[in-house]
């Protein structure tokens, strides 16, 4: 399998090609390390210039969606520390968080002096969702590009859930741990708007009605919610215009109670199902659905390109994957 000399895109990569030597066209088209500190600074005021307009006195400034994964977890550190927003963080237990997660979340958010809910979605609606997911691709190639098709599915039930709830509780800013490989700088912060969602959903809710039937709806907008334009959210991804050093955070994180699970695959620190939905997307596609994210990551200067490569080429453990086919009953 070719890659490209610098980044860690394959060949097998949609819309990739190489120049003559081996770079690809995501790294030609990378501005450099000045312009993205430039911008980087540039979305930094943003996030306190809106802070001082929005921040709210007595209610929560933020909704978290706190997965208790390394990435979110430090976010919430630096939301509480650096920003001291009051935070209300939101956890979706899709069935497959690690228990090793579970105590995380606990302790971060008691460590941290963060209010935090957790909303479980019916695991019968999950399963067959999650099923469906494997036997076909459901969404769009495009949409398939820098996540599976059972991540996807998961995530856009996570960032309805969040968004709907944030509507309804009035909150003004949603915060999401997105690492800078998986949130572009430019697209860090942006105020949602009635239109925008209705096409994004329209997207995700079709082929989950299609799969999973109409009872997946509750998790999504309905007309109520999009009748309110003014209490529709910003959302922002801290970690794209902040400083983004793995070793920093796992430092941070394990002063306030975080450990690393022993049961999830290299690139999750909170799911049990991601092993098996890489696996899945690599057999459906050929390329690791992580590809994208490290590929950026080490692009823009954030990760080691070895590390990179090897925890791309690591074999998903068959005991885990294992265990979710049983609990899917596949
Ligand atoms: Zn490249």
């Amino acid at each position: 399998m070719t890659i490209c000399t610098q980044c860690v895109l394959p060949e097998t990569f949609p819309g990739i090609t190489f120049d003559e030597h081996g770079v690809c066209n995501f790294c030609r088209a990378f501005k450099g390390h000045d312009a993205l500190e430039v911008s980087k600074d540039r979305f930094r005021r943003k996030f306190d210039e809106l802070l001082a307009q929005h921040r709210k006195a007595g209610g929560h400034d933020c909704l978290m969606a706190f997965s208790g994964g390394k990435d979110s977890t430090y976010t919430l550190a630096v939301l509480r520390r650096q920003y001291d927003l009051s935070v209300l963080a939101l956890t979706v237990d899709n069935g497959f968080v690690s228990p090793t997660a579970l105590e995380n979340i606990r302790a971060v958010v008691e460590n941290l002096g963060v209010d935090h809910v957790f909303y479980k979605p019916r695991f019968d609606l999950m399963k067959k969702l999650f099923r469906r997911a494997t036997e076909s691709t459901m969404y769009s190639r495009k949409t398939l590009e820098r996540a599976s098709t059972i991540c996807t599915s998961c995530m856009g039930i996570v960032k309805f859930i969040t968004l709907r709830m944030a509507i309804e509780t009035e909150i003004p800013f949603i915060t999401y741990g997105w690492s800078p490989g998986q949130a572009p700088v430019e697209a860090s912060i942006f105020k949602n708007n009635p239109s925008m969602i209705r096409s994004m959903q329209k997207v995700l809710l079709e082929p989950m009605r299609n799969a999973v039937g109409s009872e997946i709806d509750n998790y999504f907008l309905t007309e109520d919610h999009f009748a309110k334009p003014e209490r529709f959210p910003y959302s922002v991804s801290p970690l794209a215009f902040l400083n983004y050093d793995e070793r920093a955070i796992f430092e941070t994180i394990g002063q306030i109670g975080w450990k690393k699970p022993d049961d999830t695959d290299p690139n999750s620190t909170n799911c049990l199902l991601n092993a098996f939905a890489n696996k899945i997307h690599k057999e459906q596609f050929q390329f690791h659905p992580y590809s994208f994210e490290l590929a950026k990551l080490v692009r823009e200067g954030y990760l080691d390109r070895q590390e990179a490569i090897s925890r791309l080429a690591e074999e998903e453990a068959q005991a885990i994957v294992a265990q979710v086919r049983a609990r899917l009953e596949l």
